[in-house]
């Protein structure tokens, strides 16, 4: 059946939970999945095919997640599935190169105009992780500019004052960072260039870098304000440090270029992930050429992957770009649209003070009718309203992000009869949130 409405089932998941909860700590492998600040049992997936996600109990969802980005055409998309297959049966890593990793750079080197050089990784975590560090290689110093509510991964020098997950769980960044790790990390406001010219005023030749998302998803969607980006570029110019761009969450998505082909502010590094791994484990740094030459073998700056570049992941990854054609991207653009509308207009018939915000084709809910331009702006909305708006869409049968710190994501397979599940559910979470 399609387990739609509100006698939705969840006892295989619950059960599943339980299982999981004694052999993997909270019973997920990464803490968002846990619906730790909505309550309930995370559902588990058993499959999933264009816009629907099908879980254990066999009720259906219209996904509004995507594994968190990656799944910009949908799920199991014919193209990444028979390239997978494909790469699959002619061996599974080698630990040797590949000509599908040079095809899967030239892709990206060709889509994004700063980017002249690019080396594969595994997760994005890997590929700030390491942008970072060859920033501190190139420049010799040691201290970086971050913006608090931006998430770069579980990078130990980036988690301070990070959203996403920690902002879900209410942390102000984690037990285990030491404070070598995290001294030399300065935290500013997103969308403050006061801030960040302080920053260097205070810090005179010693910071290596700035890194933000070229657009933020982590606290929300919240997009850069006019001139931001261009002031970072400026100062970080002005001062000799780099300006890394993590667009792990937006390259490939916001446009084929990125958040890059939207507002054309170049960094020196950038970060990729998620679309570009098609779903599996793939993701990317590169840049300048004359920074990526600190690398090794060619430069002294370290870093390195057993399974990196593998064949299998760059097979999927180099598919989901290729199919994602222009008529995939205005999809994205109308989707967006249409889903921040239903959501909006709902809420406006129920009197519930919102805003919708996007960040190119990143969609968020915020419970506030304030325009919400930073980390602090977005801990202030209601967020309390939350757990009943998301929970009267799951029981309806739409998936949304499981946290009101988190961007929603479309694919270009929502349909007609996606959108009218929507709008169906709509009312019903606009009056569970007011
Ligand atoms: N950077 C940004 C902007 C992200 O959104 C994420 C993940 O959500 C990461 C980095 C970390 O990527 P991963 O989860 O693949 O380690």
């Amino acid at each position: 059946g399609s387990g739609l409405g509100p006698d939705l089932r969840d006892a295989r998941s619950t059960q599943l939970f339980d299982r999981a909860s004694k052999v993997i700590p909270g019973g997920v492998n990464s803490p968002v999945r846990a619906f730790g600040s909505v309550g309930g049992a995370p559902r588990f997936i058993e499959k999933a095919s264009g816009y629907t996600l099908t879980d254990v109990d066999g009720n259906d969802y219209v996904d509004l997640v995507c594994s968190w980005g990656p799944m910009i055409l949908g799920h199991a998309h014919p193209a990444v599935v028979e390239a997978v297959q494909k790469a699959a049966t002619t061996g599974l890593s080698f630990g040797a190169p590949t000509e599908g990793e040079i095809a899967l750079a030239e892709e990206i080197v060709s889509r994004v105009a700063p980017v002249e050089q690019v080396r594969l990784v595994n997760s994005g975590t890997e590929a700030t992780m390491s942008a970072v560090r060859l920033a501190r290689g190139f420049t010799g110093r040691s201290k970086i500019v971050k913006f608090s509510g931006c998430y770069h991964g579980h990078v130990d020098a980036l988690l301070a004052d990070a959203g996403s997950g920690l902002a879900t769980f209410g942390l102000p960044t984690s037990p285990g960072v030491t404070g070598a790790q995290a001294e030399d990390t300065i935290v500013v406001p997103y969308n403050d260039l006061e801030a960040v010219r302080a920053a260097f005023a205070a810090n005179p030749g010693e910071i290596a870098c700035v890194i933000t998302e070229a657009a933020a998803g982590n606290m929300g969607a919240v997009a850069p304000l006019p001139g931001f980006n261009e002031g970072l570029r400026a100062l970080t110019t002005e001062h000799g440090a780099l300006l890394i761009m993590d667009e792990v969450m937006t390259g490939f998505r916001v446009s084929r270029s990125g958040w890059f082909g939207r507002d054309g502010v170049a960094g020196d590094l950038y970060t990729f992930g998620k679309v570009m791994s098609g779903g599996l484990p793939a993701a990317a740094f590169g840049g300048r050429a004359d920074v990526m030459a600190k690398l090794a073998p060619a430069g002294p700056v370290y870093q390195a992957g057993t399974l990196s570049g593998n064949p299998v992941a760059v097979a999927a990854g180099l598919a989901n770009l290729r199919a994602a054609d222009d008529a995939v991207y205005a999809a994205l653009e109308r989707n967006a649209q249409t889903l921040g509308t239903l959501l909006g207009d709902a809420l406006t018939a129920e009197g519930v003070p919102h805003r919708v915000q996007y960040a190119g084709t990143l969609v968020s809910v915020f419970f506030t009718e304030k325009p919400v331009t930073n980390y602090a702006e977005a801990k202030a909305a209601d967020t309390w309203r939350f757990p009943d708006f998301f929970h009267a869409l799951l029981a309806r049968g739409i998936y949304a992000p499981p946290s009101a710190f988190e961007a929603w994501f479309v694919s270009s397979a929502l349909d007609d009869d996606a959108f009218s599940k929507i709008a169906d559910a709509a009312p019903h979470a606009a009056k569970a949130a007011a």
